[in-house]
């Protein structure tokens, strides 16, 4: 190599050199706290892109409305309906029209039939390939479908079951359970039937005789629901009582149920005592047989739901318990209003959150400021849901999965989109935070392998 040459390679490796300091200097600046005007611009560029990821629901309810196994509960009687997700929102109209090429713009019953009649159509059809085709329309991968039973319209390579584990909560006699207030009296008797069908599935007449007894029934019923296909359980919990458990000693739990499983009334206090501990039960046998376990963590429907009861941070003595740091529990429905403190339940490595629910309950742009708080904390614990469901016999759970999917992947992308124009990371980066988001975390979750 000669002198020049030398240079030249010299020049060469500084304009190099320099190149660099100039991104690195650039990307290493600090964040400022306005977005700048060209987040439109970035925006667009993420949202095409990120239309492109393939969708991992880790909650939706999919089904045809007239199906009871779609949830192990029903509305109650009275339910206030939040603005979106009211008849009026025309949203649901551009759904329909999306998803169906829906002629009519309001959902008159004259024009509603038209759709009512295509979905009808679908389910006397039997086939699988009517919900397996509104997953390929909104490019939805994989679909947990968290229903009492699969349906045999759902395809299993597609959706994945979530059991319900609440009706092990209510073996004893109910009446002052059911009696507590109307929606508890629609609840319960609700309960009393899923853990009828499980009693049934297990070959068992009547109530074991002892707690033992009892609790083996409670872990083959969940080792027997994975067999079948169940890839996590669920609690709806927060709808019947508070998030807190309690850690009652075995031997109080014993009798307990040996006092009440073959009649009598239990107080209040022993009722609550015997499902702490059988609680503790259900979230051990699943942590042994690497279930994750799904809590609704939120807001809830009816008339007497407790905020507070429902408050995910009621859970934190459980997901900090070193006993059951194996056990993976997911927080759906990102526990709005708290989804602050639920972003940060996650920091354990074992707690997960989803957006689903909130994110049709607000609109995108207040789903957008969420997202960016908790992919500014915990990216790697954040998982898209939908919460897909029926409201009525025109607007299914597939116009649901379209808002919950279209606001999710516009929300996501503003979110990113003003971190990108703030200077927080590049779009490179943004583009692997939506891919968590909306797909890895959930099929990295899943996927393990006990
Ligand atoms: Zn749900």
């Amino acid at each position: 190599m000669t002198i020049r040459s030398h240079v030249q390679v010299g020049k060469a490796l500084l304009l190099t050199a320099l190149a660099t300091l100039v991104g690195v200097a650039s990307a290493s600046a600090q964040a400022k706290p306005l977005a700048g005007a060209d987040v439109p611009k970035i925006y667009e560029r993420l949202l095409k892109q990120i239309d492109q990821i393939p969708i991992y629901d880790n909650h939706s309810h999919a089904t045809f409305p007239d199906d009871s196994d779609m949830d192990a509960q029903a509305a109650p009687p009275d339910e206030t309906s939040v603005l979106r997700l009211r008849d009026t929102n025309p949203e649901f109209v551009a759904a329909a029209k999306s998803l169906f090429g829906y002629p009519y713009d309001d959902f008159k019953p004259e024009h509603a039939k038209w759709l009512i009649d295509k979905k009808k159509a679908a389910e006397a059809s039997g086939s699988t390939a009517y919900w397996d085709s509104i997953l390929d329309k909104l490019n939805i991968e994989i679909c947990l479908a968290n229903r009492v039973a699969l349906a045999p319209y759902l395809d299993p390579k597609r959706f994945h079951w979530v059991f319900f584990v609440d009706s092990f909560l209510f073996p004893l006699n109910n009446r002052d359970q059911t009696g507590k207030n109307p929606d508890m009296g629609v609840y319960i008797p609700l309960q009393e039937k899923v853990l009828q069908r499980y009693m049934k599935q297990e070959n068992l007449g009547g109530l074991p005789p002892d707690l033992a007894g009892y609790e083996s029934f409670v872990r083959q019923t969940l080792a027997d629901n994975q067999k079948k296909g169940g890839v996590a359980i669920k609690f709806e919990a927060a709808y019947f009582r508070s998030l807190y458990f309690s850690d009652p000693p075995r031997e109080k739990a014993e009798e307990i149920y040996a006092k009440y499983h073959a009649g009598g009334v239990p107080s209040n206090e022993e009722y609550r005592t015997f499902q702490d501990y059988v609680f503790r039960v259900l979230i051990d046998q699943a942590g042994k047989l690497n279930l994750p376990v799904h809590f609704h963590s939120a807001v809830g429907i009816g008339d007497y739901f407790s905020l507070r009861n429902g408050n995910p941070l009621n859970l934190e003595n459980v997901v900090r318990d070193p006993r059951y740091s194996k056990t993976n529990f997911v927080l759906i429905h990102g526990g709005y209003p708290y989804t602050l403190d639920m972003i940060w339940m996650t920091a354990a490595k074992n707690v997960y959150t989803d957006s689903s629910l909130m994110g049709y309950y607000v609109y995108p742009s207040e789903l957008k400021n969420i997202l960016k708080q908790w992919i500014s904390l915990f990216p790697d614990r954040i998982m898209f849901g939908s919460d897909a469901f029926p409201f009525n016999d025109a607007v299914g759970a597939e116009e649901t999965f379209w808002l919950a999917a279209r606001s999710a992947r516009t929300a996501v992308a503003a979110a990113l989109a003003e971190l990108v124009s703030e200077g927080a990371f590049n779009e490179e980066k943004a583009l692997e935070l939506a891919h968590m988001y909306l797909h890895d975390n959930a099929a990295k979750l899943y996927g393990a392998k006990p």
